[in-house]
């Protein structure tokens, strides 16, 4: 699950970038407006963290991008104890929550966690697809309530899957979505094909009812059984 934290105060956006990484999301970072506004036109993001105030423009025109572009990418929005007004605005643009600095890591871990759990599974604590349950929460996994033992990867992998399903996904979105973009292509790709092989091994030995179909030379799907 990948999150961009745009904030121009280094201290502030190395802080949450390593207690967002301790949760095992994938971070990227943008500092200042114009790489905000390169990021979120290149990758989709489960969860964005915006500042308002940025070098080069306002987050409030980042909003209105991820708009005009229909985006769903949740956003919380980062404000300044006295921003009201922004605030207001970010809500109208389409933000789903936000967090008067200063704030406990603890307290923004939790509205992640949350904002991403109510994006893919519409506020649901669990994901669940034939006999095969997910929980993004802890990671965990089950199939007909038996525990499935997932890596965090294949975890990841799976997730991305499950909210996507009988959709054909492009390998390179699948290492995109599990590692981010500060990824070497080739490696990623080789990783991903054993995470598969793994995952497919891993369902097929505990009788899932999901299937992890190849489509030569350009991903995977996930079907129904
Ligand atoms: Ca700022």
């Amino acid at each position: 699950m990948k999150i961009l934290i745009v904030e121009d105060e280094q201290a502030m956006r190395e802080t949450i970038c390593t207690s967002l990484q301790k949760e095992k999301f994938v971070v990227e970072t943008a500092s200042d407006f114009s790489s905000a506004m390169c990021k979120v036109n290149d990758y989709d993001y489960d969860c964005i963290l915006l500042d308002i105030m940025l070098p080069g423009g306002s987050g409030l025109d980042v909003l209105r991008e991820l708009k005009r572009l229909h985006r769903s990418d949740s956003v919380l929005i980062l404000s300044a104890k006295d921003s009201l007004e922004d605030k207001v605005t970010g809500l109208e643009l389409g933000a789903d929550d936000y967090l008067t600095k200063p704030f406990h890591l603890a307290e923004l871990n939790a509205r992640v966690k949350s904002l991403i759990r109510r994006r893919h599974s519409k506020g649901e604590i669990s994901l669940t697809l034939g006999n095969l349950t997910l929980f993004p929460d802890d990671r965990s996994a089950s199939v007909s309530g038996q525990a499935l033992q997932l890596n965090r990867k294949e975890f990841d992998l799976l997730y991305y899957f499950a909210v996507n399903p009988n959709r054909v996904i492009h390998r390179t979105s699948l290492a995109e979505s599990v590692w981010g973009d500060n990824i070497d292509q080739a490696d990623s790709l080789d990783f991903i094909y054993s995470q598969v092989k793994n995952l497919r091994k891993k369902l097929k030995q505990t009788e899932a009812s999901v299937e992890l179909k190849a489509v030569y030379g350009f991903g995977y799907k996930l079907t129904l059984l």
